[in-house]
């Protein structure tokens, strides 16, 4: 992305922002002004911020088949990709784990939910009853029971029956894994077929790429309305309520992103951990407006090829498994929110409750799509699991987008760290 496109797009994000709020304020307690607010982010700042996210959305799928199947048909060697594959799994895990400990030990030393007003707990029990309702429908669809519906879930979850439904229904771990069966079945054929095939994938790749920057000129008009809708629509009166949950949370990404990644980024590569977040800011701007790891990942392979200098071959293995697979961002928030929850009610979690929050934490990020708000249902589990009221989430469902907006940095941000580990440990791919 050209440097004047880059600035674009933080202005556009810090105005969208600031009108937002200005526009939030000026029509509280004005149920015709705020009728009419509504109207206008529903036809003007909607449509353009979504033009922009499904142009972004649409070239996910090809992108991440054609790159990833390509990157490891290149890597020639299937034991290179074995080893890529351990390390990058563990990284995950590691990091995950560490970044809901955050959240938990936050909330536990401040423990902002003590004493919450059972009154006000009430309202919002009862404000966000019907949105919550709604998220909790969605969660049957994802936990089963019984052993054999179990183990037939995580069989789906991983390996494709029909690669075409997987594909439409855009569930990015069996894509990943029909993709990466291409790419080692590749390795086994003549050599004159394999080529043609990787110039074939190679340029749908190149073209998929060329697609993000057409929507990158679109870019400070849709970052812009996005924003605005989102700060428009907030509950900024809520804050006053779960104002200190909010700031715990955004405390604890900013240690994530600004001192956790930082140190492994010394301690893993050779890189200057400032020059490296100045440089995948692009990347960050772009996962803050759009709330979703997988519409950001075009923009995450791109910046991380041409401007964090990761070998492709690493970058289109690693990127779209973190997309999927490694969220500390949304690890941290979902352990945050249990703890909270929990104090709100009374509940007192023990440490070994705790630690089993931790475990669900990151179990629940891996299955989590990249979309927005996609870890709230998985929440709702959590909580179940320990003896927290799943309805509870509608006491931090209003204030909820923009928390979303922040983990979805952290999420991207760990796996962009990861393809720079990769990178540096695997120099010669
Ligand atoms: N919006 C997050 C993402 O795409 C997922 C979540 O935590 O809701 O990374």
């Amino acid at each position: 992305m050209k440097k004047d496109n880059h600035w674009k797009i933080m202005i556009a994000l810090g105005l969208g922002a600031a009108v937002g709020i200005i526009a939030n304020i000026s029509v509280a307690g004005n149920d015709g002004a705020k009728e009419m607010l509504n109207t206008l982010i529903d036809t003007i700042a909607h449509p353009v911020g979504q033009i922009f996210l499904r142009l972004l959305f649409i070239v996910v799928v090809p992108l991440v088949f054609a790159s990833l199947a390509s990157g490891v048909a290149g890597l020639g060697d299937l034991s290179k990709l074995g080893k890529i594959g351990g390390r990058t799994l563990i990284f995950f895990l590691v990091t995950s784990a560490l970044s809901a400990v955050v959240g938990i030990t936050l909330l536990e030393v401040v423990r902002p939910g003590d004493g919450f007003d059972p009154a006000a707990r009430e309202v919002l029990m009862s404000s966000y009853a019907t949105q919550t309702k709604e998220i909790a429908a969605k969660t049957g669809t994802v936990v089963a029971t019984g052993a054999l519906a179990v183990v037939n879930q995580i069989l789906d979850m991983f390996i494709p029956r029909n690669i075409t439904k997987a594909i439409t229904e855009m569930q990015m771990i069996p894509l990943i894994v029909f993709s990466l069966l291409l790419g080692a079945a590749l390795t086994k054929i003549a050599a004159d077929k394999r080529d043609a095939m990787v110039r074939w994938l190679d340029a749908w790749t190149e073209a998929m790429i060329t697609i993000v920057g057409f929507a990158m000129k679109l870019a400070p008009a849709a970052v812009f309305c996005l924003i605005f809708g989102v700060t428009a629509r907030f509950g900024l009166d809520l804050l006053q309520k779960v104002g200190m949950y909010v700031f715990l949370i955004l405390f604890g990404y900013a240690i994530v992103l600004f001192i956790f990644y930082p140190i492994l980024l010394k301690l893993l590569t050779k890189r200057n951990p400032i020059e490296f977040l100045r440089s995948a800011s692009p990347i960050m701007v772009t996962a803050f407006s759009l709330s979703s790891s997988s519409g950001t990942l075009p923009t995450t392979i791109r910046v991380s090829e041409t401007a964090l200098g990761i070998h492709p071959k690493i970058a289109s293995f690693v990127l779209p498994l973190g997309a999927t697979m490694n969220m500390n961002g949304t690890a941290l928030f979902e352990g945050a929110a249990v703890l909270f929850i929990a104090q709100v009610f009374g509940i007192e979690l023990s440490l070994l409750q705790q630690i089993l929050v931790v475990a669900l934490c990151v179990i629940s990020a891996v299955g989590v799509a990249g979309v927005p708000g996609a870890s709230l249902p998985l929440l709702m589990i959590v909580m179940a699991q320990v003896g927290v009221p799943p309805d509870g989430l509608a006491i931090i469902l209003g204030v909820d987008r923009i928390l979303d907006m922040g983990r979805t940095v952290i999420n991207v941000m760990g796996d962009v760290v990861c393809a720079a580990y990769i990178n540096e440990v695997e120099e010669n791919v």
